[in-house]
């Protein structure tokens, strides 16, 4: 099939590399001229495992091209796939579908023969009307149905995701958009669940996916602070807990707080949305609140343990969880905001292995970024674990203790071994334990 995307980033890339390696005539479509530029030397625009090579084989074999250009992607193709961002908006919180907007009423004119366009942005539930509206006005002509896509994929595992997803959810109100659909997602339909439903469920399946998953964090996060309370272990808890197959292991990592570019915006949209509908949703709402305050909560507890009016403080992890380097609304960049905020006279060193540039784009010369894990550790009062990056279970406690002024760990991860950092003298702070 001719598959056109609109929006190369950590959703449309994979998924035009993903559809390209199926066997489909794939182009990716972007704005960014430096990303289409990048992309077209076969450089890969950001970390994702095993992406790089299925990129540069599919574009080899001219199963994928790039391009700037609306008219070149989206003429002849048989569905379009929008994977542009849905940012929060700064106020209202709600989500800003100008990207969206912006890229259905430029795709419209390009509408040849009958076309499919597909949304695995994350948009609010009645969206697929309005592009509908959009798209008809733009092109009276056009010959075109809306359906609703939502992604699931993990950042870190995309590819993986890609091609061993957990369901596919299909949101469509119309026939002919379903075969379509359908035959786009054939390669699939023997070894996952294909979920046909009504185009606004689908929309809200994404919501609701992703809240209910913020909620199990935040949850998990409040019986940490319990536990520490108590005397309890939350890791035992948790492990006591997941055991039970109706609640199961996954999302009970006590940690900093829930972010990335998903959570944070879907459940304040979901929010938004709620108040318009005026429907209470105040499960979400205590999500919200309660994954806010813990960060700075986290600050507090980085600057409690350090002695003196200046403190340096050593960060390692700055993308909001390994396999990325993505840092967008990552807890580690409103941690240290925090700290800056409630101590401006604290200095920060940190490391990550991916997220270096992007955290440097957010929080500018705020902090000093270090060329190793080690690098952050010298005349350091207190080292703060923020990403579960699996290189940093590998300290070597003992070099650390060396190269600190203070010997003391704030590993909001619980990454590491509590007892080894103790024997070596330090004094150690995890979540829950
Ligand atoms: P992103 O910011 O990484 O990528 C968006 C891309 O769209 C950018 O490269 C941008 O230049 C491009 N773009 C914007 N307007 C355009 C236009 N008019 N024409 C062409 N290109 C345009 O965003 P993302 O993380 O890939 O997220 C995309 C959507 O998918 C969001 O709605 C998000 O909520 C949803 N989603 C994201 C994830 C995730 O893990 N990142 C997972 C599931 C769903």
């Amino acid at each position: 099939m001719k598959i056109a995307i609109i929006g190369t980033g950590y959703v449309g890339l994979p998924t035009g590399v993903g559809f390209a390696e199926l066997g489909n005539k794939v182009v990716c479509i972007d704005n960014d001229t430096k990303k289409i530029t990048s992309l077209r030397e076969g450089k890969i625009t950001l970390f994702e495992d095993g992406l790089e090579d299925l990129l540069k084989k599919n574009h080899q074999n001219g199963n994928i091209t790039f391009t700037t250009s609306m008219e070149e992607g989206v003429s002849g193709a048989d569905v379009v796939i929008i994977a542009v961002g849905t940012p929060p908006h700064p106020v209202t919180k709600e989500a800003d579908l100008k990207y969206i907007y912006a890229a259905a009423t430029e795709l419209a004119q390009y509408i040849t023969d009958y076309t499919v366009i597909a949304t695995k942005s994350t948009v609010p539930i009645g969206t697929g009307d309005k592009l509908e509206e959009l798209i008809s006005k733009a092109n009276p002509q056009a010959q075109f149905d809306v359906v609703s896509l939502p992604e699931f994929l993990r950042e870190g595992y995309a590819v993986y995701d890609f091609f061993n997803p957990d369901r596919i959810i299909v949101g469509s109100d119309n026939e002919k958009a379903t075969k379509v659909i359908t035959k786009l997602y054939e390669p699939f339909a023997s070894k996952t669940n294909i979920l046909y439903v009504k185009r606004r469920s689908s929309e809200t399946i994404k919501y609701a996916s992703n809240s209910f998953l913020a909620i199990k964090i935040q949850y998990i996060n409040e019986i940490a602070d319990f536990c520490e309370a108590t005397g309890a272990n939350v890791l035992e808890v948790a492990k006591g807990m997941g055991l039970d197959t109706r609640i199961g292991t996954k999302f009970l990592n006590p940690g900093p707080g829930f972010g990335g570019s998903c959570f944070p915006k879907d459940t304040q949209a979901l929010k938004f949305m709620s108040k318009q509908y005026n429907v209470e949703l105040s499960l979400i709402e205590a999500t919200i609140t309660g994954n806010i305050a813990r960060k700075k909560k986290m600050a507090t507890k980085i600057l409690a343990a350090s002695t003196t009016p200046a403190p340096n403080i050593a960060i390692l992890g700055l993308t909001f969880k390994n396999g990325t380097d993505d840092c967008r609304e990552s807890p580690a960049m409103e941690i240290v905001s925090a700290i800056l905020e409630q101590n401006p006279h604290a200095k920060i060193t940190a490391f990550d292995p991916q997220g270096m540039k992007n955290a440097e784009l957010i929080l500018g010369d705020k902090i000093k970024y270090a060329p190793t894990m080690y690098d952050t550790l010298k005349d350091a009062e207190v080292l703060a674990v923020l990403t579960e990056w699996p290189e940093f279970k590998e300290l070597d406690l003992s070099k650390c203790a060396s190269l600190m002024k203070h010997k003391c760990i704030c590993d909001f991860r619980n990454l590491l071994n509590a007892q080894d950092a103790q024997n070596q003298g330090f004094t150690y702070h995890g979540i829950g334990r």
